[in-house]
């Protein structure tokens, strides 16, 4: 069995006779001698099988890839022009004296150094997908980072406690994941969505500083950066504001992401969720590049283009995104698609010419409105400027939408560039899709205290001290100063339409906590899978875990979400009987 590792051999071993072990990655057959590449977690030695070995290269001969094995032998430099130069051990290679075959491969029903293997072959045998060289790696720096924030919030003071994942359901805006109890029949836990209650009671208790690493779990439809269950970096701190958990915030991303070669420069800028909504048209703007939407309603009130002063009149708004550079007749025509596919009735434009403007709008513009536009949008010769017109909601999200097309389509973002951001003063509610006040975040949220006493009465236009940040327009991380007093966290759930009976039997063991003396207190909660997927370049959030489920939820190497035995059900007092989808 090993005593060296494949890492630590190269020219300075050279002479030595060492036991190596791992996989055999590659075999070669070349004129009676038989090489093989040999893999372990460190790295990738050529092996030399020749033929005075006798029974020892026979026993190779029959040993299939991947397999594992140990080969004992001398390190021997290769002679000049037969080094390999993209191996770090390719000055060297072994020759093979003694062989074990520690466990044989079949054949494989995946090869995984094929890099264009379908994915769902690849969850089916995940176990071989993990040989993967960038996998094994990612799953490196997922160690990395952890180690990283664990490390740096117990410099700060920070403590790690495990709360229950049997739980009851707490609100954060996703379906629960629900588990039968025996003991209780008819009873469910619910499986956390997030920690939030229990690192609450956790500052009531008296915790001061918490963190975990904790596991969350949501029932949602998912997408490329969507798990059911995921990992959060999750902290709580009392007697704090909003600008200590921003600040410790900031620099354990920079700790984080600093560890991994990326430059960050301290502090994120801040914008209001307003403002991210004006400016990028999101609440997480990509501020790798510039192309901010500009505001052109005081403009457009006086600009005498018929369109944007109608629109003004209707109560809407009036926007522009300004392209260093001019369309073709082509582009224009998808950009115009595209628009319409986001909800816009139609998209202006105006390509800024030397002595004329093009564009359907140019020649209703007088010189001085003209002028002022230029000056407005910071467009000069050459630029196209597009405009859109209507409701603000839906005008800065279709603009927002096409600044990231053109971000793409012009090459504005550099490869190693990235963008950290916060985004402050979110909106406490806003309506679901019945008309009803929801929170935004979730209803342990404090308000703005600027707005507080505007709640009774105006509810939906409270501003919150909930926060995001934000990475390379991903959204990392969500949090909020918490409301500690019982009367403002019953009138938030008034307003969201819970009797004070349904409030009580739902979160009484909250209310009945802040009778006693609660602290004031806030935090947040890092998605570490998306940090881990930024911080890798993976394509999609399954590359930074070891057993992902698939797009549909599915784990199809073990099969689960699977049934199970009838006796199993009868224990818990459950019948199943499987309704069609409606
Ligand atoms: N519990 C919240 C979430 O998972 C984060 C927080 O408010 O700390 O999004």
């Amino acid at each position: 069995m090993r005593d060296t590792w494949i890492g630590e051999i190269g020219e300075a071993t050279a002479g030595r006779v060492v036991e190596v072990s791992g996989w055999v990655e590659r075999r070669r057959d070349h004129g009676g001698l038989l090489f093989w590449d040999v893999r372990d977690r460190t790295g990738k030695l050529q092996v030399v099988f020749t033929p005075e070995t006798g029974a020892v290269m026979e026993a190779a001969a029959a040993v299939r890839v991947e397999s594992a094995v140990s080969v004992r032998g001398t390190v021997v430099r290769r002679g000049p022009g037969l080094e390999n130069p993209k191996l770090a051990t390719g000055t060297v290679e072994l020759r093979a004296q003694a062989l074990t075959v520690e466990g044989p491969a079949e054949v494989l029903p995946i090869d995984p150094m094929d890099p264009e293997v379908d994915e769902a072959l690849r969850l089916r045998y995940r176990y071989l997908d993990l040989r993967r060289r960038s996998l094994q790696s990612n799953l490196r720096v997922r160690h990395r980072m952890a180690l990283c924030a664990r490390n740096f919030l117990d410099a700060q003071g920070f403590v790690e406690v495990e709360t229950p994942t049997l739980a009851r359901s707490t609100p954060e805006g996703a379906r629960d994941f629900l588990v039968p109890s025996r003991l209780s029949r008819g009873a469910f836990y619910a499986l956390p969505q997030s920690p939030q209650i229990f690192k609450q009671l956790l500052m009531v208790a008296g915790m001061e500083r918490y963190f975990q690493l904790a596991r969350a779990y949501r029932d949602e439809d998912l997408r490329a950066d969507r798990q059911p269950e995921f990992t959060q970096i999750d902290i709580e701190a009392s007697f704090v504001d909003r600008e200590y958990i921003l600040d410790l915030t900031e620099r354990l991303l920079a700790e984080m992401f600093r560890n991994e070669g990326f430059e960050v420069p301290l502090p994120f800028p801040r914008l209001t969720h307003a403002e991210a909504l004006d400016r990028y048209g999101t609440d997480k703007p990509d501020l790798r590049f510039d192309l901010p939407i500009a505001d052109l309603d005081p403009w457009a009130d006086a600009c005498g283009v018929e369109i944007f002063t109608r629109a003004r009149r209707a109560g809407g708004v009036v926007r522009c995104l300004r392209l260093p550079r001019s369309l073709s007749r082509r582009e224009l025509a998808e950009t115009e698609e595209a628009a319409q596919g986001l909800g816009l009735p139609g998209l202006g434009s105006l390509e800024v010419g030397e002595s004329a403007d093009r564009g359907p709008i140019a020649r209703h513009l007088r010189p001085q409105v003209r002028d002022r536009l230029l000056e407005l949008t910071g467009a000069g010769v050459g630029d196209t400027l597009l405009f859109a017109a209507g409701e603000r909601p839906v005008v800065c999200r279709a603009l927002g939408a096409l600044r990231l097309r053109f971000g793409q389509l012009l090459e504005l973002v550099p490869p190693d560039r990235h963008a950290f951001a916060f985004v402050v003063d979110f909106p406490l509610f806003e309506l679901d899709e019945n008309g009803q006040p929801t929170p935004s975040h979730h209803p342990f949220t404090a308000p703005h205290p600027e707005d507080r006493s505007r709640m009774a009465e105006d509810p939906l236009h409270v501003r919150s001290l909930a926060y995001d940040a934000v990475l390379d327009g991903v959204e990392l991380a969500s949090g909020s100063i918490r409301i500690h007093q019982r009367d403002v966290q019953e009138e938030v759930f008034r307003i969201l339409g819970m009797s004070p009976a349904e409030a009580q039997s739902k979160f009484g063991f909250l209310l009945d906590a802040f009778r006693y003396g609660p602290p004031p207190h806030g935090g947040i909660a890092l998605g570490f899978d998306r940090m881990v997927m930024l911080a890798t370049g993976a394509p999609n959030i399954r590359e930074v875990l070891a057993f992902p489920k698939n797009a549909r939820g599915y784990d199809p190497m073990m099969g689960s979400p699977a049934p199970v035995d009838p006796a199993q059900l009868r224990e818990l007092g459950i019948q199943v009987t499987v309704a069609p989808r409606g």
